[in-house]
């Protein structure tokens, strides 16, 4: 397939890019249960992030969806296509310089190992949104779970698709227990711990 292609290194690298925006690049990837809360809390972590003057991108699954993975279903090989793709997309973009928040369910361990390994070290952070089944079906924002339950979705995730959990994520968010802001703060600790943040940095009160 790619045997014969030569990678060619171009002057202006991600060193330069992440210089210019003063910023540490990476990949914050979301994993979870649909409505688990993982695009509320990637969309709270992104507007604070940005705030404080860092540039973002949130890549959201049901959005890929509508584009760029537009011809995939929710068998299981088209979910690993789906995250490889997204996958791909991510390292662009963080190789653009970018912190990238991606909210995808990405219900395969095998799935998220392979972002992990594309990118350069460092640049992977797994957050696990950790919200119990029940919570998630309660919550169900989109009627999903119902249809799902009535035969009416197939191969959905925690119904009749398996979802495997992540065994070492960096960050495990108890959003079943937490608001979306202690979630957020949380993170930011996180990324104020592991020095990815500016000095300076304060954690930001935030109503919700
Ligand atoms: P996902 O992206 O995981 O499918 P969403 O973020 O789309 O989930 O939906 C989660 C739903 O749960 C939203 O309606 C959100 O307002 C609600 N919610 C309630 N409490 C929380 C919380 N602590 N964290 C995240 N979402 C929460």
């Amino acid at each position: 397939m790619s045997h014969n292609l030569v990678w060619h290194s171009h002057p202006v690298d991600q060193q330069v890019r992440a210089e210019q925006k003063s910023q540490r690049p990476m990949v914050i990837w979301f994993t979870g249960l649909s409505a688990s809360g993982k695009s509320t809390i990637a969309g709270a972590l992104e507007q604070i992030l940005t705030r404080q003057g860092y540039h973002t991108y949130l890549l959201d699954g049901d959005n890929v969806r509508h584009g760029l993975c537009r011809d995939l279903g929710f068998a299981d090989a088209d979910r690993q296509e789906n995250i490889r793709r997204v996958g791909e997309v991510a390292k662009l973009m963080a190789d653009a310089g970018l912190i990238v928040l991606a909210a995808f369910i990405s219900p395969f361990r095998a799935d998220r190992r392979l972002v992990r390994e594309i990118l350069p070290e460092g640049q992977f952070v797994e957050v696990f949104v950790d919200t119990p089944l029940a919570v998630c079906r309660a919550r169900d924002p989109k009627g999903l779970y119902a249809r799902a339950e009535r035969g009416e979705i197939r191969q959905f995730t925690g119904i009749d698709s398996p979802y495997e959990t992540p065994e070492r994520p960096e960050v495990r968010i108890s959003a079943g227990d937490l608001s979306v802001a202690e979630a957020v703060n949380q993170l930011l600790a996180y990324l104020h711990e592991v020095d990815a943040l500016r000095a300076g940095y304060q954690p930001v009160a935030h109503e919700a």
